[in-house]
């Protein structure tokens, strides 16, 4: 049996990532989630061990030592980093895992793992991305700016990834990830042993 995929989603701040994330689940309910490390404080009804690992920055920092964390980045101040037992042991279950990662968090993973499957989620337009961050009502305009700097700097490393994927509408955006996943599967490495059978008859 082949490993599972390693699926590593990034985007801009405001571009919809959670939500084609949560959508692909929904369509997808044999893929699993990588769950991540932070030391961010747990938001409302967040769970330690359900949306993240809570830890201090001490915590993190030790299993960054103990070589526990394959890629980690800090985000706000906050470190978040992905644990590297739980992703081997699905994968290595033939089991499909979805992360979702900054952008340098993906191209890190993929330095480290280089069968990581790196997708990159766009807005429609940059005019658009500006209208999503707004609507959240919960920025200043000045804050505005500033995530729209830093989204113009995460699409220029677009070309870096495999994948580019536009989201227009959250459904369309699911399913073309569930296509890209769906034709991974079929790259001759992960379909090698089928071939070797066939000529053993
Ligand atoms: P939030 O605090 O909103 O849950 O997440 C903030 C950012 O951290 C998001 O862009 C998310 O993709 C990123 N993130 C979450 N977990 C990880 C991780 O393990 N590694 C990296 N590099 N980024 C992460």
């Amino acid at each position: 049996m082949s490993n599972g995929l390693i699926v590593s989603i990034s985007g801009p701040s405001g571009v919809g990532k959670g939500t084609v994330i949560a959508k692909l689940r929904e369509m997808l309910p044999d893929c699993r989630h990588s769950i991540s490390v932070t030391s961010r404080d747990p938001r409302g009804e967040e769970k330690d061990g359900v949306e993240y690992y809570f830890r201090t920055r001490e915590e993190f920092e030790r299993l960054i030592a103990e070589g526990e964390i394959i890629e980690y980045d800090q985000y706000v101040g906050n470190y978040y980093g992905t644990p590297l037992t739980p992703l081997i042991t699905m994968s290595g279950k033939g089991q499909d895992v979805l992360l979702d990662l900054t952008v340098a968090g993906s191209l890190a993973l993929k330095e480290k793992f280089e069968e990581t499957v790196t997708i990159f989620l766009l807005p429609p337009s940059l005019k658009e991305l500006r209208n999503r961050l707004t609507g959240r009502g919960t920025e200043s305009e000045e804050l505005v700016d500033k995530r729209m700097g830093q989204a113009k700097k995460e699409i220029a490393d677009a070309p870096k990834f495999d994948y580019v994927v536009t989201n227009d509408s959250v459904e369309q955006a699911a399913e073309e990830i569930a296509a890209i996943m769906l034709a991974e599967h079929g790259r001759f490495k992960r379909r090698s042993e089928t071939v070797e059978k066939l000529l053993a008859e």
